[in-house]
């Protein structure tokens, strides 16, 4: 979309049918964000999975509930010391 519309010279901040494209673009913006965020959290997940401390809080050091992992696989803390 971002290449799509690079080449475009269209004034779509006048265009009265739905969003704009700085609008949708902001928006691939942030969910590419959270994206980016996520697969680092996996790969921090894998990391301690090989180094042994997977499923371990990092600020308490007690071991994090199954259920918690079964919710969020790459979580760093026990529920404690998220909340
Ligand atoms: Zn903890």
């Amino acid at each position: 979309m971002v290449a799509a519309s690079r080449a475009s010279n269209a004034d779509d901040e006048h265009d009265p049918e739905g969003a704009t494209i700085a609008f949708e673009r902001q928006q691939l913006a942030t969910l590419l964000d959270a994206a980016r965020r996520r697969l680092a959290d996996v790969d921090a997940a894998l990391e301690r999975r090989a180094a042994g401390s997977y499923g371990r809080c990092e600020r308490c050091g007690r071991p994090i509930t199954p259920e918690r992992l079964a919710a969020r696989p790459a979580t760093r803390s026990c529920i404690d010391c998220a909340t």
